[in-house]
């Protein structure tokens, strides 16, 4: 018999905030082709993976099979782009399928990526390509595996297309899953409308969706504010704990939820590196490894700002209490790093090791990673080792050993946790030389290494045996990397 999906596809978005919805359709894909499709996270959605890979399925996650309920939509934001306002973003080139609600009872977008040209599109074409849409479906589920919230990738569709970028390219939609999509230039955009009345909606739906205890403060917007200032402390401290520079922080792509969204010319540090840039378009390094701390508070001023209104009716009272919560963020993400920070090496909050004798070999691990060129991965990875006793793959890392070799005797005196630092440090991050590898090869229609590189990621604090490549550090010929917006 035909596998069936038994989901319900709600439209409340599109029903509660209907002046951010505009009802569209996705392109006709010319002969879509499942390439990857994530089982586990279908069978979460009570989607059968059967019913995904039958032809109906997959035009299904091209958004060419509108199932009972949905009622797609582009949705409409605004947003700040490396600094400069743009009033009307939107999705250009997504649609927002619906929602459903997942096995535990959690109601999830469904979003799909390269669908089409909408009335956002502007000068764009509305597609996308194969690698970029691969790379997404990659990278999030890397993060997902390390804890580190996210979207999530549920499959990506070939479109039988061919795509005018640089080369002629396949193109490619890719389905996502997200807690929402509401974004700080959702607010923006709201808030430019003076309709203070869809403000509140909008609030209120955030609210609802993601931090329903704000209901019952004294200053529900006041605290939905200050959740997400919380959200995004712990986010960014988590990806700078795992050396991931998202690359393109602009207010339309910072989610109200405090999920990663939207992966572009994202990529993880190979050598430790606070000026580490990856894009190619962003020039001015604006969005380097060691600025997304100020950038995400930057980001939450733009915030601060939509929601003025709301917190006060009489926006100048608003100020000081707004200021106050954003002032918060700088110690919440600072908390968050240095615990993450004493987890990787080992140090539980309590243990033998007071505060400041923690705070200085945190300091000296920071500073053997600046004297580097040192695998920020791979020296954590490698010191959980030296933890089990076997200090030389660590040692053989870096430069200045008397000044290592004086450090670790702190550090080991503190009897590090090797399996602490184990469950916090993985072996298999999306490196980017095997990304690369991994993408050219899916892009000329071989899957395998994108396959093979998926399970390692999927699973990234456990050592396997023929992972071995997978864990190692870019070649030396790999050279500077740099990733393209031409998505
Ligand atoms: P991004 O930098 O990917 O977050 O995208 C910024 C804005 O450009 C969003 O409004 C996107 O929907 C839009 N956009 C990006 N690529 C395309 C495309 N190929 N066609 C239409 N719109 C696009
Ligand atoms: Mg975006
Ligand atoms: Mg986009």
């Amino acid at each position: 018999a035909a596998a069936e999906y038994t989901v319900a596809f709600d439209g409340r978005f599109a029903r509660e905030l209907s002046e951010l919805a505009v009802p569209w359709q996705a392109e006709e894909a010319p002969s879509p082709g499942l390439l990857v499709l994530n089982e586990k996270l279908a069978r979460e959605l009570g989607l059968d993976p059967e019913y995904l890979r039958s032809p109906e399925g997959v035009r299904l996650l091209v958004g060419n099979h509108i199932p009972p309920g949905a009622t797609p939509v582009a949705q409409a934001y605004a947003g700040h782009q490396f600094g400069g306002y743009s009033p009307l973003l939107g999705d250009g080139r997504a649609l927002l399928l619906g929602e459903v609600t997942d096995r535990n009872g959690r109601l999830l977008d469904i979003h799909l990526k390269g669908s089409g040209r909408t009335p956002f599109a502007r000068a764009g074409d509305g597609r996308a390509v194969v690698g970029p849409m691969l790379r997404e479906y990659l990278v999030s589920e890397a993060m997902y595996a390390l804890h580190i919230p996210t979207t999530r990738s549920l499959a990506v569709v070939g479109t039988g297309r061919q795509v005018r970028r640089d080369d002629m390219l396949p193109g490619a939609v890719l389905a996502r899953v997200a807690s929402s999509h509401l974004r700080v230039g959702s607010f923006q955009y709201a808030r430019a409308t003076e309709n203070m009345e869809l403000l509140k909606r909008l609030a209120d739906h955030a609210i609802s969706r993601h931090y329903p205890h704000a209901a019952d403060a004294d200053n529900p917007y006041l605290e939905l504010f200050a959740s997400v200032v919380s959200a995004q402390a712990e986010l960014v401290a988590r990806w700078m704990l795992v050396g991931f520079v998202h690359g393109v922080m602009n207010t339309d792509n910072m989610t109200i939820s405090g999920e990663t969204i939207d992966y572009g010319p994202c990529a993880f540090v190979d050598a430790f590196n606070p000026a580490a840039v990856y894009s190619s378009i962003d020039v001015s390094g604006r969005y380097a490894y060691a600025n997304q701390p100020v950038l995400a508070e930057w980001n939450l001023a733009r915030l601060a700002e939509a929601m003025l209104p709301l917190i006060d009716e009489d926006q100048e009272k608003a100020v000081g209490p707004a200021v106050e919560v954003l002032g918060g963020f700088r110690g919440q993400y600072s908390r968050a790093w240095t615990s993450g920070m004493n987890a990787k090496l080992g140090l539980g909050s309590g243990g033998g090791s007071d505060g400041e004798t923690t705070s200085a070999l945190v300091d000296g691990a920071i500073d053997i990673l600046k004297d580097g060129p040192v695998d920020y991965t791979l020296f954590f990875r490698n010191l959980g080792k030296a933890a089990r006793g076997d200090l030389r793959p660590v040692r053989g890392m870096v430069l200045d050993l008397a000044a290592f070799d004086s450090w670790a005797e702190r550090w080991q005196a503190l009897e590090p946790d090797a399996e602490l630092m184990d469950s916090v440090n993985p072996a298999y991050i999306p490196r980017n030389h095997l990304v690369e590898e991994a993408l050219a090869a899916a892009t000329g229609g071989t899957l395998a290494p994108l396959q093979q590189l998926l399970e390692a990621v999927s699973d990234p604090f456990t050592e396997r045996s023929g992972l071995e490549r997978y864990a190692e550090g870019a070649p030396e010929d790999f050279g500077s990397y740099m990733t393209f917006c031409g998505t």
